[in-house]
């Protein structure tokens, strides 16, 4: 007998976990990444070609793999990334692939078989058969649809394309959707108002100078009542331009936007775009620091300018997009709907498989997206861009891989020779750590370069920032979440007709309700948490509110109560559930909460909330900061969303209702994270001509991280941040990962935590063994937790255990097993 040749692949089936081993027929020629189809149970479905064993274990009969669907779907460095991915996060391929991969990739109704030649030689039966119908049903695009050919010759398709496919005359190719066509509309365009007009033409160019001195051609024709002669006898006298521009499709809708053009660089900015242009092998990672406003985004635009004119693609990372829309319109402005394509985790599955297919085809284009986004199909990549780089949410907590995506594309980077711009006004300690001159670093070989920013555009000052000490107010008898300062700062900004945002770390009216008699606190059956308050029907818009009006408080007392882990939601009770008493109220600072005491204290303010109550649909936050731009309101009042790249020129400002929240003692990154989130909000104050004003209130103004907010004082405190971290082996200079444990039974998953701790014991490796401990919140959806946390040096990364070690040591069935490589928080 001769060897098999042997392939492992995924099949694409709900619940199917593991990877299952086929043999190859002779003559068929297979590659890691085909998409192929195989025999499962009694039908035949999709799979994907991982690996290639020497010998199988499997007793048994092995089958054969079917039909080769598609190859070469992926750029050729794909595999090496995923499998990078996989050994270093510990987990295994297939949950990998499954991460980076869009959903229906390996459903045959995507592909299409594709006449390449004419068959020259004579042909067996169910190929000629096979032949004549492919003639018969080609559309314009020379091919057939594989499910069609499928379903027409169900016993003839599988061998005749076989044949035809070995003779070179037809290929298997994935559907590819038509791009979306770009638009065009007229444009008006003011120029100059000369002397020698009627009444009439000044007045359609006073028109037309209302409207911003820009309109779509129908729109002005409408407004000011005239007609497209009277505009070209306008045009011919130089007062206006007509001219085609591109009408862009954004959020769904497409609504127009003004062309953009390349802005004149300041000297800081054009440094940075040839320091871009330096980056090659082996120094192709560039740490830009500049501060919010600084115009980091412009150097984006025009160094992507330069690698699209070379065509090549480019792949630009944001933390979350839903909440960036100004950023992606920026994008599409610059260089128009077709070229840039948008991939996040809110589109639909449709929508991703599209733009997946979209990022396949040799066009050089723009991506931009969320962290999975990473994993882009991209054959010809330019430059690796990824903003805010500081972020939390590049890294995945669940499912494994808990991948961080700035660490897969450094890796991405580097197998590509592509150069990677990481952006940030508050770098983080990884970054700060790999540039020269880095506190701790032992090899003193810096793995990125660095360029700084330093002002704002137009030399706009940083916001001055004013710490009020809330136990002052305390003592002086004020009572109200608002110091004076910041309610006197309010009144000031409401006079002048700017905007203001106020800033609050949760979200919901409150974190929890309790009964002011008995002291019975509601909590979550299934969590150990307690319940948070949410006030649906006090939602947007929120007009001046009449306050005082017993509808408007009996409303605010009405709501839900939910959990923030498993989302259980109950109608919260008028009355005590323990003892019956009718005060049972909330308590907090959320935004709802704040909310009501500004229009208690300012009834004829208008505002706007934004948290994830209030922007559950994608459109929503760009619809909630539109409006806002728009002037509708005069104040925003948000969670952490409203950290991330708004840019609002009438913000003058910006108000933290309370940082206390943010200083969480327990957590080794909790410093860095609060000076993090604490300059960015503050950086949303004074964008534009207007100078601007921060407050930050807080009952522990003395905190480090608030001394060294308060004057932006950045490299200093990051510099004894290091320092202190070197000096305890935590990141960046020492390595971590959490391995957590869950079950239904306290009892068992304490037992397990503790095998799998003389488990590790056992191992005698030079690490660092912390636990195994109860999670800090020890019990979500009914599932109790533990964790272990080991701290190590780098390069003992590859002895660290594999996910399927650590779950051979437990009883799979009962206890769950995780592993977390590099956490972001140990909590
Ligand atoms: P960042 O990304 O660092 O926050 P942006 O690129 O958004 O900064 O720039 C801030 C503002 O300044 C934006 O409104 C942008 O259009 C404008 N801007 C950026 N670069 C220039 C420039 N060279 N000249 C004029 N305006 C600029
Ligand atoms: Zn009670
Ligand atoms: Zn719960």
């Amino acid at each position: 007998m001769t060897e098999q040749k042997l392939v492992q692949v995924l099949v694409d089936c709900p619940g199917m976990d593991g990877m299952l081993t086929y043999a190859i027929p002779d003559g068929m020629n297979v590659m890691v990444g085909d998409i192929l189809t195989v025999p499962f149970g009694d039908r035949f479905v999709g799979a994907i070609a991982l690996e290639f064993p020497t010998s199988s274990n499997f007793e048994g009969e092995i089958r054969e793999v079917y039909a080769v669907v598609s190859t070469g779907l992926f750029p050729p460095h794909f595999w090496q990334l995923l499998t990078r991915t996989a050994d270093y996060y510990r987990t295994p391929i297939m949950q990998t692939v499954k991460a980076a991969l869009p959903p229906r990739l390996m459903d045959q109704s995507s592909y299409r078989i594709r006449i390449d030649r004419e068959v020259s030689s004579s042909l067996s039966a169910a190929a000629q058969a096979v032949w004549e119908f492919l003639q018969a049903h080609v559309d314009r695009t020379g091919s057939v649809s594989r499910r069609y050919l499928y379903q027409k010759l169900p016993r003839l398709a599988a061998s005749g394309l076989r044949s035809l496919i070995q003779m070179g005359c037809i290929s298997t190719v994935l559907e590819i959707p038509p791009p979306p066509q770009p638009k065009y509309e007229d444009v008006v365009v003011l120029l100059e108002i000369v002397d020698d007009l009627t009444a009439r033409q000044r007045e359609i160019l006073t028109i037309l100078q209302r409207l911003g001195g820009e309109c779509i051609r129908s729109k002005l024709i409408e407004q000011a009542k005239t007609t497209y002669p009277t505009l070209q006898t306008l045009a011919a006298k130089g007062c206006i331009s007509i001219d085609k521009r591109e009408y862009l499709r954004l959020g769904g809708k497409a609504h127009f936007v003004a062309s953009d053009r390349p802005k004149q660089l300041t000297s800081a900015q054009q440094a940075a775009v040839a320091k871009i242009q330096t980056l090659a092998p082996p120094n192709l990672e560039l740490l830009l620091h500049g501060v919010t406003g600084s115009g980091k985004t412009e150097v984006y635009l025009q160094s992507i300018a330069v690698v699209l004119a070379q065509g090549k693609s480019a792949l630009v990372l944001v933390p979350e997009i839903g909440l960036t829309p100004q950023l992606t319109d920026r994008f599409r402005a610059r260089f128009g709907d077709a070229r840039v394509n948008v991939y996040h985790s809110k589109l639909s599955e449709g929508e991703r498989f599209d733009t997946w297919r979209q990022m396949l085809t040799d066009t050089p284009q723009v991506v931009v997206g969320t962290r999975s986004a990473v994993f882009a199909p991209l054959s010809n990549l330019g430059l690796i861009v990824l903003d805010e780089e500081h972020d939390p949410s590049f890294k995945q907590d669940q499912p494994q891989p808990c991948y961080h995506a700035r660490t897969v594309a450094q890796w991405r980077s580097k197998l590509e020779s592509c150069p990677l711009i990481l952006g940030s006004a508050t770098p983080s300690a990884e970054m700060l750590y790999a540039i020269e001159g880095a506190v701790g670093r032992q090899d003193r070989i810096p793995t990125s370069q660095y360029i700084t920013l330093p002002n704002r555009i137009g030399n706009k000052p940083m916001p001055p920032i004013s710490i009020v000490d809330m136990r002052l107010e305390l003592a002086a008898g004020h009572r109200s979440i608002f110091s004076r300062q910041l309610q006197d700062s309010i009144e000031r900004m409401l006079e002048q007709q700017k905007q203001g945002i106020l800033f609050i770390h949760r979200r919901g009216f409150s974190t929890f309700v309790s009964c002011r008699s008995c002291g019975y606190v509601m909590n979550c059956p299934n969590c150990d948490v307690s319940l948070a308050f949410h006030n649906p029907t006090a939602n947007i818009p929120i007009q001046a509110s009449h306050h005082a009006s017993p509808i408007h408080s009996a409303r605010i007392n009405a709501g839900d109560l939910r959990c923030h882990y498993c989302n259980f939601t109950q109608i919260k009770p008028a009355n005590c559930p323990a003892c019956g008493s009718t005060y049972f109220k909330h308590f907090g600072s959320g935004t709802q909460r704040v909310e009501q005491e500004i229009s208690d204290l300012f009834p004829a303010v208008r505002m706007i909330r934004f948290d994830s109550d209030t922007t559950r649909n994608k459109d929503q936050h760009r619809q909630l900061i539109e409006r806002f731009q728009a002037g509708e309101a005069d104040l925003l009042v948000g969670t952490q969303m409203l950290t991330k790249g708004l840019d609002i020129p009438q913000v003058t400002l910006v108000g933290v209702v309370s940082a206390d929240g943010l200083l969480n003692f327990s957590d080794y990154r909790s410093g860095e994270r609060a000076f993090q989130t604490l300059t960015q909000v503050a950086g949303r104050a004074g964008r534009g001509d207007d100078p601007g004003e921060v407050i930050i209130q807080t009952y522990t103004p003395e905190h480090p991280v608030i001394e060294a907010v308060k004057d932006y004082n950045f490299d200093e405190f990051m510099q004894v941040e290091l320092a202190q971290r070197q000096a305890l082996n935590y990141p960046p200079s020492g390595q971590m990962a959490l391995i957590h444990l869950s079950s239904e039974q306290s009892i068992e998953v304490e037992r397990a935590a503790n095998q799998l701790t003389n488990y590790l014991q056992s191992r005698s490796i030079e690490w660092e063994i912390l636990g195994p401990v109860p999670a800090l919140i020890a019990r979500v959806s009914n599932r109790f937790r533990w964790q272990i946390m080991l701290k190590f040096s780098p390069e003992l990364l590859p002895q660290l255990p594999q996910l399927e070690d650590l779950r051979s040591q437990v009883d799979p069935k009962i206890v769950r097993v995780s592993i977390d490589i590099d956490p972001l928080t140990i909590l």
